[in-house]
């Protein structure tokens, strides 16, 4: 448990802050029908979540850290949120706040979502996504609640919660878990996952698989098609000789196979020129898989570069996968000439 006690200093307030938002996300998904019913739109139940998990993140940061502590990028600001139209789905979220914290005002809650309006340009820095992989969600799948800490352009710590995957690796990644599970990483201490979304169960250090050519490779992409080009993955995945369709599921939740060595690689490759990844799709969940022994590039095999704002403008596309396994996909993306232009 020693390198546990090595961990960032600011792990212990993420931690809480997430675990807290999982519950109420968790309750906000198993509400769906209900909320589409009434806001009368099925996109909203996400919109409610995000806002929620936003304003429950900031608030929980406010508690716990000094001000210079607490900046967060977040993906979400409240603007439409405070719009007449919007009177509804303000409500559910208001709602879905006092879950947690029942004195909390309206205001106090925008004012929550929209501090997290940092624009990256500081020292150091929380990278937010309240609800990642949207899509996942709303179909009542996998999705991750994403916090990472940026300091000089370095992820050195990341929390995610991933409330509907299971801790039993064998539990099918099709179905979704009661219980779900928290990670936690910083630099130099490894990475840790917390049974039940809370940060009180036994840490359990993970450890990402050995590179092993004499086995069956697992791979995981996106669920959607839209995210990553399939076409490309097929290509890779039959040039290193390993058969059988990659794990598809939503969410940062794909970083975490690779990290515990449920997968070998996470391939993320390209659909558009023009899509520049965002820094709150891949701060939590890079430093996780990293910090269990896995590596993580763009499709040139150059690291993720988080010098550059909210987007990663240097990079294209994500590959992660174990050591040794890694390098043969860089090299298969190379001689197969994917994403080059
Ligand atoms: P995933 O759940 O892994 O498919 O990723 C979800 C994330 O994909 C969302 O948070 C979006 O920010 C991001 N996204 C949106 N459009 C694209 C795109 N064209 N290519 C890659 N990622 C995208
Ligand atoms: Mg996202």
């Amino acid at each position: 448990m020693s390198e546990l006690q090595t961990q960032h200093r600011l792990i212990p307030a993420a931690l809480e802050a997430v675990s807290t938002a999982c519950a109420v996300s968790r309750a906000v998904q198993a509400n769906l029908a209900q909320l589409c019913e009434v806001t009368k739109d099925d996109r909203s139940p996400v919109t409610v979540a995000d806002f929620a998990v936003q304003a429950i993140i900031s608030l929980s940061l406010a508690d716990q850290l000094s001000e210079c502590d607490r900046l967060i990028v977040g993906e979400e600001d409240a603007a439409v949120l405070r719009t007449n139209e919007q009177a509804i789905i303000r409500k559910a979220v208001l709602e879905a706040v006092k879950s947690w914290r029942p004195q909390v005002t309206e205001a106090e809650m925008l004012d929550a979502i929209d501090a997290c309006n940092h624009d990256g340009g500081s020292d150091s820095f929380w990278a937010l996504d309240p609800i990642d992989g949207t899509k996942g969600f709303l179909r009542g799948q996998h999705y991750a609640i994403a916090l990472g800490r940026i300091e000089d352009g370095e992820v050195v710590a990341g929390v995610m919660g991933c409330p509907n995957l299971s801790t039993d690796q064998s539990f099918p990644l099709d179905q979704v878990d009661s219980q779900g599970v928290v990670y936690a990483a910083s630099r130099g201490a490894g990475a840790w996952e917390f049974a039940d979304c809370s940060p009180t169960s036994p840490p359990m250090r993970i450890l990402a698989q050995r590179y092993d050519e004499s086995r069956p490779l697992r791979f995981c992409e996106s669920a959607e098609k839209g995210h990553s080009n399939r076409g490309d993955s097929g290509k890779i995945i039959d040039a290193i000789g390993t058969e059988g369709d990659p794990a598809r599921l939503d969410s940062q939740c794909k970083y975490s196979l690779v990290a515990r060595g449920q997968a070998d690689g996470y391939l993320r490759l390209p659909t558009s020129k023009t899509y520049v990844e965002k820094i709150w799709d891949h701060a939590a969940g890079m430093c996780i898989a990293t910090e269990a022994g896995a590596i993580v590039s763009d499709v040139s095999g150059n690291p993720l570069d988080f010098t550059h704002g909210v987007r990663l403008e240097k990079n294209r596309g994500v590959i992660c996968a174990t050591d040794g396994l890694h390098q043969r996909i860089i090299a298969a993306i190379d001689d197969l000439a994917i994403a080059q232009e």
